[in-house]
């Protein structure tokens, strides 16, 4: 009988003992090829060692020091290195634990930001309905999964949520790509007018949808009408990149495949690549400064944050994706990846929608490919594709999304940066029988 509160109280799980590459080994000796890093966070494999390495130096030299009266030259130098790398514009680092922390942060941020401005009338939040941006209640708030939200809504600040970029199943007939981007992205406007603009402090998206829809890209267009909105409004645009950042859809920030650049970026996930729990809000030069000039003090933090040992992993983690090699090898790979789902499951009658960018892939399960009906939630789908892929020694992601309030069935595959050709044929090989036994 275990005394660990596990999240699901009747999950029976293997306990795992060992990682090695793509590969999480259990306590029976039993292997799994990873091909979701977890939650997308994996992106070096279970056994690097420089990230290894940089931990164990930083435990020997200097374990922790309160960023209240220090700071420290891992955290200095991966600030350095992250703003270096980072889309136009974004000119400080500011250092957290996690995902749901750094949208904590980019919110209170945005918030103090209009009051040291002089703007206090400003401090709604625009989201879209099919996105995820954590579960503490100040993310969970601006998110849209309705199953996530429900329990708790009455604790939540109200947020307004647009519909999302989602041409699989939102574009109309006859309807051109762009034009599907551009009318959805005006919903923003349609919004921010209805609520008041002087009162919309932030919109907040996902480059690439994950956890709630399964690696959604938006259409080419999208979010440069969604800047453009923004700027005109004077509203901040926050972009949660705590899953499809850090080089995940084969650019270190996915944003820089729709060509514009935020004012707020949060990342994690694949920050600490499973090795430390860290991730980071990365903001422009006109909102520190505003903070600077103003009352000088951002009034937000976490004992934990810039933790010297989370810091020394995440520059061992980014000095790796910034080495000129490893981001075109996961642009190649996901390519690869595509191509495999494409072949396996591309015709199979119950897969509606295969996308993706990079090694950030998702597959849509339909009950009927023509009408794109989802399977009945009762069926719990997602649930039995994952029991079976375990079985199988294969990790992979499956969610039961939200799609227009209903629950909707995806499979997201993430796999390490490291996948090699054959483990990408064995993650669609593999994943295809567990589909079609859970149907
Ligand atoms: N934002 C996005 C886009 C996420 O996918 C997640 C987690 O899945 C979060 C925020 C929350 O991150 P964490 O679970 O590290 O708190």
């Amino acid at each position: 009988m275990s005394a660990l509160f596990h999240r699901s109280c009747t999950a029976n799980l293997p306990v795992a003992d060992t990682g090695n590459g793509c590969y999480l080994v259990d306590t029976d000796g039993k292997k799994y090829l990873d091909a979701c890093g977890g939650a997308a966070v994996s992106c070096l494999g279970h056994s690097d060692a420089a990230v290894r390495d940089a931990i164990r130096d930083q435990l020997d030299r200097l374990p922790f020091a309160h960023t209240g009266f220090f700071t420290s030259q891992a955290a200095e130098s991966l600030a350095e290195l992250l703003v270096h790398h980072a889309p136009d514009g974004i000119a400080r680092m500011y250092p957290v634990s996690g995902g749901s922390e750094a949208v904590e942060a980019a919110i209170k941020l945005a918030r103090q930001y209009f009051l040291e401005t002089g703007q206090p009338t400003r401090h709604r939040i625009i989201a879209r309905r099919q996105s995820y941006h954590g579960n503490t209640l100040g993310a969970l708030a601006a998110g849209g999964n309705m199953w996530r939200r429900a329990p708790f809504s009455d604790l939540m600040v109200e947020t307004s949520h647009i519909s999302p970029c989602y041409a699989y199943r939102d574009r109309q007939d006859g309807e051109t790509q762009e034009a599907y981007g551009l009318r959805v992205a005006d919903e923003l406007e349609t919004e921010i007018q209805r609520l008041g603009p002087g009162t919309v402090m932030a919109f907040i998206a996902e480059p690439v949808v994950g956890a709630t829809a399964g690696a959604v890209p938006a259409v080419p267009g999208y979010f440069r009408r969604i800047r453009d909105i923004c700027d005109r409004h004077g509203i901040l645009l926050i972009l949660d990149e705590v899953m499809c950042g850090m080089g995940r859809t084969g650019t270190l920030f996915a944003c820089e495949q729709d060509g514009i650049a935020p004012d707020i970026v949060t990342i994690a996930k694949g920050l600490g690549a499973g090795y430390q729990p860290v991730g980071a809000m990365l903001c422009s030069a006109r909102i520190y400064d505003a903070i600077r000039d103003g009352s000088g003090f951002f009034q937000h933090g976490h004992t934990y944050i810039g933790h010297p040992m989370a810091m020394a992993a995440a520059l061992a983690v980014l000095t790796r994706l910034t080495d000129g090699q490893t981001l075109p090898r996961v642009a190649r790979a996901g390519d690869l990846l595509h191509s495999a789902l494409h072949d396996r499951l591309g015709q199979h009658p119950h897969v509606g929608d295969i996308r993706g960018r990079g090694l950030f892939r998702g597959i849509e399960l339909v009950a009927d490919r023509a009408t794109k009906e989802p399977f009945d939630p009762a069926l719990d789908l997602h649930k039995r594709i994952k029991a079976n892929a375990m079985q199988d020694g294969l990790m992979c992601y499956p969610m039961g999304g939200t799609i227009d309030g209903q629950r909707g069935d995806h499979i997201l595959l993430a796999p390490p940066f490291i996948v090699t050709d054959d483990q990408i044929g064995q993650i669609a090989d593999i994943l295809a029988g567990a589909i079609d036994r859970a149907i």
